[in-house]
């Protein structure tokens, strides 16, 4: 078998190629969804750091969640392995392009219409592909997610992420003690900051609590009020006592139905912590190097996307031995050829980005604000903790952005630069 392609032609080495890497990194992936599985069947007790803002009960009713989809996972992750494989050996590609061809020649459209088949090519495979993943997409929303109760989160995290965003209103930071603390820290490490706002919008996700943006020497801090203590639309003068501890209702909650006494937002030192860290990534260069890479690589494939386009044998590997459409060889090339490169890339990526992240925690520590980083990342992730043990090598390839846990741990750890 081995010697056979071996000796076999160029286009045969590319197909089976193809499908031995599709295999590797499958297999490379299930082992890692296996470690991590092995994650969510022994960890039993909520991690030290995590012991004030999680109790047993959410932290066993999300272990059993993640455990049965990762379960889930695997089943359908295989099912879609094995399909591909499937179709690709059986020539699945080829053969759906010629009924397309048969399709529009039905109404009238020779092979000289390239557009039209490739249009009817694309619904065919779309409807075949909605086709064979509808059961598993039915058995996960209908089965698991209903099992655990979890659907709803995943619409609120799309109405807080997508939605919401857009009905935000900017106000400027009032005149305080937080503004010229902000201004003095900016100064600092010459961020050339000229305006400083606050979104207005109670009802988001924590996924970002504070950015910056603008050109050159014209930068804007922009601050969510949900990451704010003292900040609320209502400004009432006199409630505001930091670190009392009192238990204050925050303007927006009332959505969840049992009683939140805790307060919501930052104190001030925690706020500016939060801001290290974004400055951080100014400071270190990091946005910039990552507009660098990205324009790097589109550069980077559509060169060589211009260079394979013209290769016959790649067609040929995948069963058009007379024809190359261009809808086919997009697909070839990014889904297929591109597959080893792609991997390679995302992989750096994550790793990159963890980087960056560490380094922007590791920023904020260095300018004395370590304690007040750990804290508030405690406060801002309460509410969306998930599951919050993983596996080293899982989140190595799966998290571009650090789990809480690995930042605490990174923060109290020893320093590093
Ligand atoms: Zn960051």
């Amino acid at each position: 078998m081995l010697q056979e392609i071996f000796a076999s032609p160029v286009e045969d080495k590319i197909f089976y190629a193809v499908l031995v890497f599709s295999w590797t990194v499958y297999i490379w992936e299930a082992y890692l969804a296996c470690r991590q599985r092995k994650i969510y069947r022994t960890t039993m007790h909520v991690p030290t750091e995590l012991g004030k803002i999680m109790d047993s009960e959410t932290f066993e009713k999300s272990r059993l969640y993640q455990l049965d989809k990762s379960n889930f996972g695997f089943w359908s992750g295989l099912y879609s392995e094995a399909e591909g494989t499937l179709i690709l050996l059986l020539g699945g590609i080829p053969f759906l392009w010629k009924v397309s061809g048969i399709l529009t020649a039905r109404f009238g459209f020779g092979p000289e219409y390239e557009i039209s088949q490739s249009l009817v090519f694309l619904m065919l495979a779309t409807l075949f592909s909605a086709f064979t993943g509808l059961p598993w997409s039915l058995y996960n929303t209908f089965v698991i997610e209903e099992k655990h109760g979890f659907n709803q989160q995943i619409l609120v995290t799309i109405y807080a992420d997508y939605i919401a965003p857009l009905f935000d209103k900017f106000t400027p930071l009032p005149d305080g003690e937080l503004k010229s603390e902000i201004e003095s820290m900016s100064k600092s490490i010459c961020f050339p900051l000229t305006k400083i706002y606050v979104v207005e919008g109670s009802k988001r996700s924590s996924h970002s609590n504070a950015y910056f943006y603008g050109f050159f020497k014209n930068k804007r801090i922009v601050l969510f009020d949900t990451l704010l203590e003292d900040y609320s639309p209502l400004n009432k003068p006199g409630e505001k006592e930091p670190g009392t501890g009192e238990e204050n209702e925050v303007a927006g909650n009332e959505s969840k139905t049992k009683p939140k006494n805790k307060k919501q937002g930052c104190s001030n030192p925690e706020v500016l912590a939060v801001l290290g860290h974004e400055l951080g990534h100014w400071k270190l260069g990091h946005t910039v190097k990552n507009i660098v890479i990205s324009q790097m690589n589109s550069f980077l494939c559509f060169f060589l996307f211009a260079v394979l386009i013209g290769r016959k044998e790649l067609f040929v590997a995948f069963g058009f031995h007379d024809t190359q459409p261009t809808l086919i060889g997009l697909m070839i090339i990014f889904q297929f050829i591109f597959s080893p490169y792609n991997e390679l890339l995302s992989f750096c990526l994550t790793v990159l980005s963890r980087r960056f992240e560490f380094q922007a925690d590791a920023f904020a520590r260095n300018m004395g604000r370590s304690s007040e980083l750990y804290s508030a990342l405690i406060k801002l992730n309460k509410d969306n903790l998930g599951f919050p043990v993983a596996d080293w090598l899982f989140s190595m390839w799966h998290y571009s952005h650090p789990p809480l846990l690995e930042r605490l741990r990174a923060l109290t750890g020893p320093k590093q630069d």
